[in-house]
């Protein structure tokens, strides 16, 4: 057996000795009793009895060692700034940071949102919450008033962080009034608001409620917020995503486990050391924002390095002068990131020295062959991929170098990690596909290993139906995608088996998109399909019927309505949920029971065959979709 494979077998036969001897990698404050509590299926208490802190894990466990080194350099190509805090100054800011959110109110157990851009605020925002106990729940700040809104009012936060703007390709996108909006559209409304004014965009504070990051910040220089040590079951945090339904599911979190997935994960995975620095691409939003910008880097005493701006500005080598400045040893990505890069000139790559990278990390939606070829030829380090989702909290398929180098197969994520019992199921009778090269739903057999979801906020009825009961005649966690397994155990994941959708390895649900489409006066019907885009993987493509029709016999008036359209997603939803186009059809194509042809309107859509249409009730409503695609 080659070494990985006894690593893996060792996690899923003798979980207990395995995952104890993780959970020496990180502080515990009172060491735990019990590895795993299972009694209650799906529900797994990781280290139960044993109590702890991120925060602690984080930042002040190495001030004893590494108190000087740089812990995080934000830099920003938007507002041309670099800042860089040290172990011992991340530490100050962190408890200023605390200090401030227990002087608005904020206790062990209370919510905190953040809506932030990437600036360094926002990491302490996270790091204060945890330090004391606080679940933040932080909303990518791309999203609209909308999507900002029903979030509030699922976490019901005591306190809102956000900032004045943020900034897009040199575009400043002001934050507050969006909070404002969202906060008045929200049932729950927030106590307090704490802003931190980056001077990009006026702002209007709200006495009472609305106060100022710099004046408290003054107030409490020097108070000093010692973490408070939770149980290894505290949720840490909620962070919201996409699923069938419109309604976002808050994803929870717990402390100990977490702390302990991704210290292992920064060992066997990214063979890391304390010192090496690392430069995760992604935003905070998102849950490689928090595993790999955040805390897991830091976790391991590792540099960290936080990035405001485009990949393009204001040149295509930006990223890799980074690489060449702070000496990253790993780097971490998304594959719509590369194929941006690759319309630009190789050459880029060539004026910087990247030979201190030990590879290039990338994740969040498939990895296409020619994309990785791309990018491992022009930078001559290995090229890995990994498959995870915002449930798990880190990578399910991917190799673990740290415990054995693996080679690479562009189009693999690679291999089941360790602590994942991962199973192909045949989704007709709920059967484990063990032959190899069959296609199944990739699944995971519990208990889910330490690091992933808990439950969902405050929804454990949905947490155990949504995703642990779609696959008949048995309890096992899906995770919505097609996959297959080839003879020496490497994955290839084939798609989605719901209705959510990746755009530029943003995961959007498309029930959420028609939500706010329909909700425009002169839509009575619409459907969202994710269709193929050789930049994004997929873009959103959505085909309405109008109230009122008799307006849009014209090119003019069909481009207005399509515009009224995306503004309304825009300022809903944000953006990046914007469909790429609107079509207007008379009909939408159904079955004769009335249920929609989802996957046929999406195969015409990239100009597939549609398959098998005898259950259709009007075959006209495909042709006018042929018709309009062209
Ligand atoms: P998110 O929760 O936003 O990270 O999205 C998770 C989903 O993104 C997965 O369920 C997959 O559909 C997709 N995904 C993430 N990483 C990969 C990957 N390396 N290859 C293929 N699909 C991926």
């Amino acid at each position: 057996m080659t070494a990985y494979a006894d690593f893996y077998r060792q996690s899923i036969d003798q979980p207990d000795a395995f995952w104890s001897e993780q959970a020496q990698l990180i502080d515990w404050h009172t060491p735990p009793r019990q590895v795993c509590d299972y009694s209650n299926p799906p529900f797994a208490k990781w280290f139960v009895g044993g109590t702890t802190n991120l925060c602690h894990n984080a930042v002040d466990r190495h001030l004893a060692t590494r108190a000087s080194q740089p812990a995080l350099v934000a830099i920003s190509t938007e507002t041309d700034s670099e800042r860089s805090y040290s172990f011992a100054e991340l530490h100050a800011e962190v408890q200023r940071m605390a200090a401030v959110l227990q002087s608005l109110g904020v206790k062990k157990g209370d919510r905190v949102l953040i809506y932030m851009p990437m600036i360094a605020e926002a990491a302490f925002a996270m790091l204060a919450c945890v330090r004391i106990g606080a679940l933040h729940s932080v909303v990518f700040g791309g999203f609209a008033s909308g999507s900002l809104a029903s979030r509030i009012e699922d976490a019901e936060p005591v306190a809102v962080v956000s900032a004045d703007a943020g900034s897009r390709g040199g575009k400043v996108v002001p934050y507050k009034p969006l909070l404002d909006e969202a906060i008045a559209l929200s049932k729950h409304k927030p106590a307090a608001v704490l802003m931190i004014n980056r001077g990009l965009a006026p702002m209007h504070l709200q006495p009472g409620r609305d106060h100022d990051w710099t004046a408290l910040r003054e107030q409490h220089l020097h108070t000093v917020v010692p973490c408070e040590w939770v149980e290894s079951t505290h949720p840490s945090y909620t962070l919201y995503t996409s699923g069938t339904t419109g309604k976002p599911k808050g994803v929870q979190r717990d402390t100990g486990g977490y702390t302990v997935a991704l210290a292992a994960s920064m060992k066997h995975i990214f063979d890391a050391k304390a010192g090496d620095v690392y430069f995760a691409t992604s935003d905070i939003g998102w849950v490689v924002g928090h595993s790999y910008i955040v805390y897991g880097p830091l976790i391991a005493g590792m540099t960290t390095i936080m990035y405001e701006g485009l990949p393009t500005r204001p040149d295509a080598g930006v990223w890799w002068s980074i690489v060449e400045k702070y000496k990253v040893t790993h780097m971490f990505s998304a594959p719509t990131a590369v194929r941006v890069l690759k319309k630009q000139d190789a050459s880029w790559l060539r004026k910087y020295h990247v030979q201190t990278l030990k590879a290039l990390w990338l994740a969040g939606e498939p990895l296409d062959e020619p994309t990785a070829q791309w990018i491992s030829d022009a930078l001559q380090v290995p090229i890995i991929d990994n498959y995870w989702q915002t449930e798990t909290g880190w990578p399910i398929l991917t190799l673990a170098n740290g415990v054995e180098q693996q080679t690479t197969r562009f189009g693999s994520p690679g291999k089941a990690m360790y602590g994942y019992h991962v199973k192909l199921i045949d989704e007709s009778n709920g059967e484990e596909l063990t032959a190899p090269n069959q296609k199944g739903v990739v699944a995971i057999e519990g208990p889910l290993p330490p690091g992933c979801m808990q439950t969902v906020w405050r929804d454990d009825a949905r947490f155990v139906n949504t995703y642990w009961k779609s696959i008949p005649g048995r309890l096992i966690y899906s995770t919505f995608d097609w996959g297959i397994r080839d003879a020496d155990g490497y994955h290839f994941i084939l798609g989605r088996t719901d209705d959510v959708i990746n755009v530029a390895g943003h995961r959007l649900g498309t029930r959420e998109i028609e939500e706010s489409i329909a909700s425009h006066p002169n839509i009575a019907e619409v459907a969202v399909v994710g269709v193929a885009d050789s930049l994004k993987g997929q873009v959103a493509m959505a085909f309405a019927v109008a109230r009122d029709a008799s307006g849009l016999d014209s090119d003019a008036a069909r481009l207005k309505l399509e515009g009224e359209v995306m503004k309304q997603v825009d300022s809903q939803l944000g953006a990046v949920a914007r469909p790429s186009r609107v079509y207007f059809v008379t009909v939408l194509p159904k079955t004769r029971s009335g249920k929609l042809l989802r996957r046929a309107l999406q195969a015409v859509a990239e100009r597939r065959d549609p398959g098998d249409l005898t259950t259709m009730e009007d075959p006209a409503a495909l042709q006018q979709v042929k018709d309009l695609v062209g």
